[in-house]
């Protein structure tokens, strides 16, 4: 089965399809390289340095595949609110083309990467995959406009789709070649982040102020090998039509300053933090329901908070 992986080089991606690959399966790739780095292509693997906005690099892309894991997009909550229309382009605009290229190829199945923020700040904790949705971030609206696209698509036509609402995904993956990681220019993320800070850059903690016991944000955070662990259960379950979706997280919340905690006990170091204002499109609690991807997916996170802190540090040593 050969299966194309949209934004293959980023960090999802590139994970993605190094675990893919070692488990079988023949991976062509699409990606810009706008985020991305092209360095994590293993060799032999079909790549196309292109964009989901150009149809010849859709049509390209989808040459000989049976189904898409689709994680190329713009991913950045803070950015969605500087950039709202980048973010309609490549991810909406960016979905409908490679949509309408499937269609023409016949290549009926897709995994999505959708995400938390489509539920925006909760009306119930833990989040299910029924709870309200009121993203509040671009980001956040134009995954959930990309899931309604998906649902409207596999009524009119054969598709079989699944969205997969990640939480926040973390950790790294060891292979032959070197640590596959998160690689962001500027980094946001919170686990990475905490791991560089320096007397001289200390990580911010935006918002100490938030209705939590700590007064931190909570989100709930999921290792990148258990996702895709998640992604290759749901694209063995795409056999009909029709459009699931399933929330991956871990089921347990952390506060931003629980996960210092976690990584001062990695390190056995103080990380240096500096206590700033909440940052623009926060909720303040993000956790998982993830009964249903353990039910209808047979899948079940095994690697904890801990595990991705270790595994991200030694990444970046
Ligand atoms: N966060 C923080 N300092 C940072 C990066 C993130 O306090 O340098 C907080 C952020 O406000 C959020 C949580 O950590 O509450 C996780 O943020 P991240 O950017 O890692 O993921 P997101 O939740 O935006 O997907």
């Amino acid at each position: 089965m050969r299966v194309l992986i949209t934004g293959g080089t980023g960090y999802i991606g590139s994970i993605a399809v190094e675990i893919m690959r070692t488990q079988g399966f023949e991976v062509s790739i699409l990606d810009d390289c706008s985020t991305g780095h092209a360095d994590t292509v293993p060799t032999g693997v079909r790549f196309v340095a292109g964009s989901l906005l150009e149809r010849t690099d859709l049509d390209q892309a989808l040459e000989g595949v049976d189904a898409v894991l689709h994680f190329a997009g713009k991913s950045l909550v803070g950015e969605s609110v500087e950039k709202p229309e980048l973010y309609q382009r490549i991810n909406v605009d960016g979905t409908r083309n490679l949509l309408d290229a499937m269609k023409s190829a016949n290549v009926m199945k897709i995994v999505f990467s959708s995400s938390a923020a489509t539920y925006g700040e909760p009306t119930e904790v833990p989040i299910k995959e029924s709870s309200a949705t009121f993203p509040t971030n671009p980001y956040g609206a134009t995954k959930l406009a990309i899931d309604h696209m998906i649902t409207a698509e596999s009524k009119s036509t054969d598709l079989a789709a699944v969205s997969l609402r990640y939480f926040n995904v973390a950790g790294a993956l060891k292979t032959d070649r070197g640590w596959l990681a998160e690689r962001h220019n500027p980094e946001t993320h919170l686990i990475p982040n905490i791991l560089r800070s320096t007397v001289d850059n200390p990580v911010h903690i935006f918002g100490t102020d938030w209705a939590t016991p700590d007064g931190t944000c909570i989100r709930d955070y999921v290792h990148v090998v258990d996702l895709i662990d998640a992604h290759i259960k749901a694209l063995e379950t795409l056999t009909g039509t029709g459009h699931k979706i399933y929330n991956l997280g871990s089921g347990t919340g952390y506060s931003v300053r629980q996960v210092i905690s976690a990584a001062e006990k990695a390190t056995n170091q103080t990380v240096p933090t500096i206590n700033s204002p909440r940052r623009a499109g926060d909720p303040a609690v993000l956790v998982a329901d993830i009964s249903l991807a353990k039910k209808y997916l047979q899948w079940e996170p095994s690697r904890d908070i801990e595990k991705m802190v270790a595994d991200t540090l030694e990444s970046i040593q």
